[in-house]
């Protein structure tokens, strides 16, 4: 049995929140192919502030470089208007139909809570098994118990960062959270400013 993981988001930039997570998951899961999908427009990020996509999308070949087990799809780039996961998940599963392939989809917990206004969330849910990281400030238990007993709660520590806490203050491009080589693309592209 084959264990493929998607892991979908804006990446605004990567940080080693995402990655510390991704390698935790490939671990724990005993995934074969993990891949990375950034969004071309987040259906709950429309309007915001975002680094361009060839950015986003190059920001996560550095962060990924040398780590033989992760992939990156630009799936959602390529596809015009707002990116939703069950229009990605159907060209994946088109794409790849084996049976013999179990789906993994990795999120943090505040997408848990919000998880209901997602396009077909219940579609979803069929589709893929969910691994749920839990985030500082987005309680699992709050999260309503017919989506939740679907889903996996990982037991991953908080990992108290955020792309938009990073965006915001240029200062933590020199933080721990950052990979030193995205830092310097971040500074050398301006971007953020
Ligand atoms: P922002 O702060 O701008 O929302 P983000 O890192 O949460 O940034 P994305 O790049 O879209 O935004 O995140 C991709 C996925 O990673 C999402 O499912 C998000 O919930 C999850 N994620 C991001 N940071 C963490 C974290 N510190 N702990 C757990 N999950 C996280």
């Amino acid at each position: 049995m084959k264990r493929i993981c998607l892991f979908g988001g804006t990446f605004d930039p990567v940080h080693k929140g995402h990655i510390a997570l991704a390698e935790a998951v490939c671990q724990a899961y005993n995934i074969s192919r993990f891949i990375f999908i950034p969004a071309r427009v987040a259906p709950h990020k429309e309007g915001s502030d975002s680094a361009a996509p060839w950015h986003r999308l190059e920001m996560l070949r550095l962060a990924t470089k040398g780590k033989p087990l992760f992939e990156i799809s630009d799936m959602e780039l390529q596809r015009e208007g707002i990116s939703y996961t069950i229009d990605t998940i159907t060209s994946f599963q088109k794409e790849y139909p084996a049976s013999d392939i179990r789906w993994f989809y990795l999120i943090g917990s505040d997408n848990l809570l919000i998880f209901k206004s997602w396009r077909n969330w219940s579609e979803l849910l069929k589709k893929l098994e969910f691994l749920v990281a839990p985030r500082k400030g987005f309680p699992i238990e709050e999260a309503e118990s017919d989506i939740l007993e679907k889903m996996i709660v990982l037991d991953t520590p908080y990992l108290d960062v955020s792309a938009t806490k990073l965006r915001n203050h240029l200062a933590l491009l020199k933080s721990q959270w950052l990979e030193p080589i995205v830092a310097e693309y971040i500074l050398n592209q301006k971007l953020y400013r």
